[in-house]
C-alpha cells in the first residue's frame, strides 16, 4: 500500500506516519527527515537545502523532487508513506507524472489537520533524538530521563526551525503553499480527512481505521 500523509507543521505527521507505517510494513518516506540527513552529511542537495530549511521555507521544487524519486523507486515493491511531500500544488503534479512513470498509484490521500494552537504548543515543545531521530514533546510525551532518548540513549535537541519566529514562518509557508492541496486532492479517489487536534492515540486509532477501510 502506497499512502500520502499531508498536513500542517506539528499535526503529527511524522508521529502517525512511522506508526501506521510500522504497522503495515510499509517504508515511511518522510522529506524533513531526509532532508536533515543530506544536510548533516554535506551532500550538494544537502548545502543547497539548508537555508532554505533554516529560515522555515520550502526547498526548491527540483532539489526535492529529484531527492524523493530515488526513494519512491528504491521501495516500490515494499510500499511506502509520504510524510511531507508533496508541500504545493507542483509537487504534487510532479508525485503524480513519477507514480505514472513508474506504474505505481497512491491509495490513500490522508489530510491530518489540526487547530493553529494546539500546532503552536507541538512544535515549540518538541525534542528530537539527534541520534535515532525519534521524537518527545516537553509536556505532552517527556523522555524518562531528561534529555536523554529512551529509545537509544541519544542526546535530545530542539530544532532550528522549531524556535518561535521559524515556526511562525512555517505556519505561514503552509497556509500560502501547502494549504491548496486540498482543492488539489479532496475530489481525488482514495482522499480522506482525519482531525489530529485531540490525544495521540484517540487519532492514531482513527488513522487505523482509515488506512484499513
Ligand atoms: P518537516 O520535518 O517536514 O517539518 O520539514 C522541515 C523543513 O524541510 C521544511 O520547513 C522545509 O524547509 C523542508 N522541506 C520538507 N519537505 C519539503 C518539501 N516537500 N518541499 C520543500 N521543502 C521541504
Amino acid at each position: 500500500m502506497n499512502i500520502v500523509l499531508f498536513g500542517p507543521p506539528g499535526v503529527g505527521k511524522g508521529t502517525q506516519g512511522e506508526k501506521i507505517a510500522a504497522a503495515h510494513g510499509m517504508r515511511h518516506l518522510a522529506m524533513g527527515d531526509i532532508l536533515r540527513a543530506a544536510v548533516r552529511d554535506e551532500t550538494a542537495a544537502g548545502r543547497d537545502a539548508k537555508t532554505y530549511m533554516d529560515a522555515g521555507k520550502l526547498v526548491p521544487d527540483a532539489v526535492v523532487v529529484a531527492m524523493i524519486e530515488d526513494k519512491i523507486v528504491a521501495d516500490a515493491g515494499t510500499g511506502f508513506l509520504l510524510d511531507g511531500f508533496p508541500r504545493n500544488v507542483a509537487q504534487a503534479e510532479a508525485l503524480a507524472a513519477m507514480l505514472h512513470k513508474h506504474d505505481l498509484i497512491i491509495d490513500r490521500t490522508i489530510f491530518m489537520d489540526a487547530p493553529e494552537e494546539n500546532l503552536l504548543k507541538r512544535l515549540s515543545g518538541r525534542l528530537i533524538c539527534r541520534a535515532c531521530g525519534f521524537g518527545f514533546h516537553r509536556q505532552y510525551s517527556p523522555p524518562l530521563k531528561s534529555g536523554c532518548c529512551d529509545r537509544c540513549s541519544g542526546e535530545l535537541y530542539q530544532r532550528e526551525d522549531d524556535r518561535e519566529d521559524v515556526i511562525a514562518n512555517r505556519l505561514h509557508v503552509y497556509r500560502e503553499q501547502t494549504a491548496p492541496l486540498l482543492d488539489y486532492y479532496q475530489h481525488q479517489e482514495g482522499f480522506f480527512k482525519l482531525d489530529a487536534g485531540g490525544e495521540m492515540n484517540v487519532v492514531y486509532a482513527a488513522l487505523q481505521t482509515i488506512v484499513e477501510s
